[in-house]
This record gives C-alpha cells, structure tokens and sequence, in this order.
C-alpha cells in the first residue's frame, strides 16, 4: 500500500506535494520522497520515516520548481530499506524520468527477468523499478504514445505519476485498483494536482474534479491537460476497484470512485447489524479503523454507541518494546479502556476486519479485564482467506487466522463470548449501497473470495522477494 501524489503549474510545487503527502500518510509509513521540476531538471529527495521525518525544511528548499511528484510507501513487494524508497528518479537517453507507484506488477518478475537479459540494471528490489526501465525504453512516439506502450506491457495493479523533463503523467490501471483522482488547484487555471486520495485536496486548498479512470493516462504539461487510454475505454467494461479501501485502508474523509468511504463504512456496520444482532448494552468501536461501523451497527440497532477505548495518538513509531519485562505490548501502548463506561456491561466489539486475530484477542482481554460482562466481536467485513498481490499488505496465507479456522474456532481463540463477519455478499451491497456516479460497480473482493481478478501465482512465485507470500497452499495457479 502507498499513497502518491503530483502537482505539475503552480509556484513551490514540492511543498504542496509535502502537504499532499501528510494527508496521505495513512497509506504508507516506512519512507516518504518527492522529486521536483524546475523547467525539465529534476530534483529529488527520499528518506525512511514519516514525511516530517524524512522531509525536512531545508529538502524543501533544494526542491524548487512548478511540477513535482510525492510517494509514501508501505512495502508490498520489496523489503523496507532506502534503496526501495520512492519516487525513482533516473536520467536516461531522453532526459530526466521520475516514478512513483501504488499497486503491485503482478507480471514484475518476468519483466524483470527480460530487462535483466537485456543488460538492464535494477537497484531496488521492487516491482515498480520495472516500470522506470519500460518507460525509458519508449522513445519514438510522443509523450503520451510511450506511456501508454510502456504500461501495456504490465499487468496487475497500478496507480502512477510520473515527471518526464518536467511534464506530469498520471495513469490507473484498466481494472483501477487502486484509486486516483484529479484536482485542480486554485493558484490559475492549468494547475492540477493527482493523488491517490481527494482528502490530500482538502489540505491544500485543491477542488477535487473527478477520478481518474481505469485504463486512463493524462498528460499534464503546459497546454493543459491531454488524456490518453491505455486500453479502450470500451474494452475496460470490468473494473476493480479494491473492495479493502473501503473496509480499511483508505481515510473515511475521502471518497473513492465518488463513494463516501465514511457512508460505506456505516453501511457495512448497518448490513451487519441486520445479518449479526447482539442483545448487549453498548456497543465500542476498536479504534480508529471500527468507528464509522460502529455508528452504523449502533444506530441500526438503537444502541448507545460509547468509546469505550481510548487510543493514544503519541505513540512513536521507533519505540522498541524492553526485552524481558514487558513483552507483546503493542496493544496495551495505543488502546487503553474506559473502565466507567465497559464495567458490569454487555459489549459488542465492532471492527472492520480481522487479520492475523492477534490484536482482537488482546483487545477482547483488555474489554474483559476491565470488567465487561459479555464481550461480542462483529467484524463488518467477510473473512480475510486470501493474501493480496494488488498491493495491500495481507500477510502470508498461514498467518490469516480466517484461512486455517472455522468461524467458532476463531471465536475461541479470541475469546470472545461470540463473534460474526458479515457476509460477502452482503458487504458488496452494503458499499454499492452508497450513491456515487458508477451506480453498479464491480469491485475486487479477492482476499475474501480468492477469486483473483488478474493472475498472480505462477508469476509472483518467481520475483524472490514474494517467495514468503505463496508460501504453503498458496502454491496454485489462481484466477
Ligand atoms: P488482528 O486482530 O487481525 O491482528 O488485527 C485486526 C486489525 O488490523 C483491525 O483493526 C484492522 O483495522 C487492522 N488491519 C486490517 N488490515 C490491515 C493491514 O493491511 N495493515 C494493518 N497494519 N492493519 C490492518
Ligand atoms: Fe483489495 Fe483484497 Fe483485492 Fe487486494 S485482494 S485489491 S486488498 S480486495
Ligand atoms: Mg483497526
């Protein structure tokens, strides 16, 4: 997962994608990196850490110029180091190029095999260097024709801006995956602004004008901007776009597709209040990524809905848990109960998903401990049975609780006096419930499902860093 943002027309454009990038720190926190144009020189900067860590004042400086293109990353493919950082930023036959990339190359590892054998030299051990060496290769046609020949040779998922000498492309995969929108800032007329999330908009200022399309590219330079198609957009009738941003990863302050993340989140808690009612006397959010499902579940319900977690938001990220004394407290550092409002109570637990099962158990403890009578898990999506390989950060199939155990089994190991997921089909509707412009969208539910849309197996096998991925019974082609 990672958020990316580009700005191509406006004064200081490095320290509007800075700003950009604090709003999508949601979407990845181990580096952050922009690179910026004056005229067609580039300038570019990443570190590891949060963007205020990584970026300091003075790197805003030295990123003078009026185009610039902005990352956060939270690693998929590729471990955690520098060199994996992004934006890339190279200078080939052509000129300066910059990339940076939120989706995973489900075909990386052959491209990369073949640009290996070509005599290409990778630095990173990521997929999206791959799109840097296809995208340097095309240099016949114009800006737009070589975008769009570069991207037909990759398959999977990819949200992407780009600097050529300075000019702005954007493109989405033709299944849109991850999402991407456009906006244009209000400096003059001609400066727009690309991010993975509208609420980067909020924060400078920017109107949001539309999504990004799936298959589309735009070309932003300084007659404006020129569209482009990676397929047809007749072919590119099936998207999908990840069911999980709405569950989980992206802000509830944003919209995707023009779908009010917060309303879908309400939605799933209201579906599953119908399908997993509890007699109970409130019901507690497990913050911060339960509460819009949890105002949706009580309110469906007529049940008080009471925080009766509270989490501390000054947790640093570098602290290292002492050896002996205090151990696996991850959990007990950010959540905390509010014993006034759980003791003597019936409680049902709200969150949107489980993954490994450990931090549910924990949190179920700590909501016992601190004297509930009955503590009831509603998880207001469907199991997570499958890893991603479109660029979330599912961990290996052995590790997804939901993978191995039945239902009453997880129960047990969370112990938790009952627990239910919703179901897949109603966590569909209940998001497509939820006015936006595509009226019946068909979204990708593969790490629920293990219906892959794009297949992914046989080739993720290959790239070396993916190996712990497809691990286990994972070892099968999926489609
Ligand atoms: P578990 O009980 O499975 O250990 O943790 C469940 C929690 O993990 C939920 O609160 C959910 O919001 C969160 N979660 C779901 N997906 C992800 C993810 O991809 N990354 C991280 N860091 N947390 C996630
Ligand atoms: Fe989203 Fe899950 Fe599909 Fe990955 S597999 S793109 S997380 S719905
Ligand atoms: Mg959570």
């Amino acid at each position: 997962m990672c958020g990316v943002i580009g700005i191509r027309g406006a004064h200081e454009a490095a320290k509007i994608a800075y700003l950009g990038l604090h709003a999508l720190q949601h979407r990845g926190q181990e580096s952050a990196g922009i690179v910026a144009a004056q005229g067609s020189e580039h300038v570019a900067h990443c570190a590891m850490g949060l963007v205020q860590e990584a970026i300091t004042d003075d790197h805003l400086t030295a990123l003078a110029g009026t185009a610039a293109i902005g990352h956060v990353r939270y690693s998929t493919a590729g471990e955690s180091m520098l060199r994996n950082a992004q934006p890339f930023s190279v200078r080939f036959h052509g000129g300066a190029l910059a990339v940076a990339h939120n989706g995973n190359l489900t075909n990386a590892a052959q491209l990369r095999e073949e640009l290996e054998g070509q005599g290409a030299i990778f630095q990173s051990t990521t997929d999206s260097e791959v799109l840097v060496h296809l995208l340097a290769r095309e240099s016949e046609g114009d800006l737009a024709t070589n975008v769009v020949r570069a991207l037909t040779r990759v398959e999977g998922a990819y949200s992407i801006v780009i600097l050529v000498n300075g000019v702005l492309i954007a493109a989405r995969d033709p299944l849109g995956f991850r999402p991407l929108s456009l906006g244009r800032l209000p400096e003059k007329s001609g400066a727009y602004v690309v991010a993975s999330e509208p609420v980067a908009f909020d924060l400078i200022g920017a109107e949001a004008i539309r999504e990004i399309e799936p298959g589309e590219v735009l070309v932003i330079d300084e007659h404006g901007l020129t569209r482009a198609h990676v397929v047809t957009p007749s072919a590119a009738k099936q998207t999908r776009a990840c069911i999980f941003e709405h569950v989980y990863f992206a802000r509830p302050d944003s919209r995707l597709d023009g779908r009010s993340v917060y309303l879908a989140r309400k939605a799933l808690g209201a579906a599953l209040a119908r399908e997993a009612p509890v007699d109970a006397d409130i019901v507690v959010p497990i913050p911060d990524s339960g509460a819009a499902c949890a105002v949706g579940y009580a309110q469906a319900l007529g049940l008080p809905l009471e925080l009766g977690l509270v989490r501390s938001h000054h947790v640093g990220r570098t602290f290292t848990e002492p050896e002996q004394a205090i151990r696996h407290f991850g959990v007990l550092l950010k959540l905390n109960p509010v014993r006034d409002i759980l003791a003597g109570r019936r409680v049902v637990l709200l969150d949107d998903s489980i993954v490994r099962g450990t931090t549910s158990r924990k949190i179920v403890k700590m909501v016992r401990d601190a004297g509930a009578r009955e503590v009831h898990l509603r998880i207001a999506s469907a199991p997570v049975r499958w890893p991603c390989f479109y660029g979330i950060d599912t961990p290996n199939r052995s590790e997804l609780i939901a993978a191995h155990h039945s239902i009453e089994e997880i129960a047990h190991f969370t112990k938790a006096d009952s627990i239910a997921y919703l179901s897949g089909s109603a966590m569909h509707a209940a998001v497509a419930s939820v006015a936006a412009a595509q009226t019946k969208p068909s979204f990708c539910d593969a790490c629920f499902s293990g219906n892959y849309p794009v297949p992914v197996c046989e080739n993720l096998r290959r790239l070396p860093v993916m190996n712990e991925v497809v691990s286990g019974d994972d070892d099968r082609t999926l489609n």
